[in-house]
């Protein structure tokens, strides 16, 4: 078999691939220091193509401060691989390349992270990069989060505000509920807790703590909590906070280190004070 691609089911050193793994064996951090970079892409043309899924290998030419996006450039500018084949450039998803979009989220060395901030100099070589399992295949790392925006449309995970008059300044907010509130905007919808959340399936309609926590974020607002009720609604309904089970992987795994497990603790304790006071003044 030519050495640089690989069946999909294989990962690139010969082992069999897992959903999330990585291959292992690599050079590790003897391998950082070479003059070119290798890259390891899980490819594959189309959703429906599942027969095109392969691995791919390539050289890259190190520059300082790489990270795993520019690789991709220079890899897409000429896709040959490390044997000399020429092959279609792979396709990924990008937008800011400063970590707050979060579009270029996928798995580098089997870890759920972005590209923009993996830095090659960080990163055990060979490195692998694979799409998201939980999410839609678009191709190659390619991978269509539309649920996960679906469900903050589903949760109403904002403020409602009516912009055709001026409202005037909206009600002041404490410090404390301030400070309480600011981590929990940080969230980037990049999806890395909902790929590592065991709970969270292509098979199911949990929400997932991304979703969660929005809803505490707005719940906790002077005017966001007017849509309080109908947050919670969502919340107690099929996949809402009652299908988390607690592995706390999404807190692991989150960039922007956002306290997930309080606010799905937090929502949990919402819910129920909801539930016990529909049933008292229904
Ligand atoms: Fe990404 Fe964290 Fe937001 Fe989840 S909560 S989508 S891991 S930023």
């Amino acid at each position: 078999m030519n050495p640089t691609v690989t069946d999909a089911t294989s990962a690139p050193n010969g082992q069999p691939a897992t959903t999330t793994g990585a291959p292992s064996g690599g050079n590790g951090a003897a391998g950082r220091s070479g003059a070119m970079v290798l890259v390891r892409i899980r490819r594959q043309d189309a959703p429906d193509k599942p027969e095109t899924a392969r691995w791919e290998e390539f050289a890259v030419p190190r520059r300082p401060n790489m990270n795993v996006i520019s690789c991709l450039q220079s890899i897409a500018a000429n896709p040959v691989t490390t044997d000399g084949r020429r092959t279609t450039p792979p396709v990924w998803d990008s937008g800011c390349l400063e970590e707050v979009c979060g579009a270029c989220t996928m798995l580098i060395n089997g870890k759920t992270r972005q590209s923009c901030s993996a830095l090659v100099d960080k990163l055990a070589h060979p490195i692998t990069l694979e799409p998201m399992s939980k999410f839609p295949l678009v191709r190659d790392l390619f991978v269509d989060r539309q649920r996960l925006f679906d469900d903050l449309k589903r949760a109403k995970a904002w403020v409602p505000v009516d912009g055709t008059y001026d409202l005037g300044p909206g009600e002041p907010i404490p410090q404390e509920l301030n400070d309480e509130r600011y981590p929990l905007s940080r969230c980037i919808s990049c999806g890395c807790c909902l790929e590592a959340c065991p709970q969270y399936t292509p098979a199911n309609k949990f929400v997932g703590a991304a979703v969660i926590s929005q809803v505490r974020l707005f719940n906790d607002h002077p005017i966001g909590k007017a849509l309080k009720g109908e947050r919670l609604e969502v919340m107690m309904d099929e996949g809402g906070v009652a299908d988390c089970g607690k592995a706390g992987n999404c807190a692991e795994v989150c960039p922007k280190d956002i306290p997930l497990l309080e606010s799905i603790a937090a929502v949990q304790r919402q819910a129920t004070v909801y539930a016990i006071r529909k049933f008292f003044t229904r």
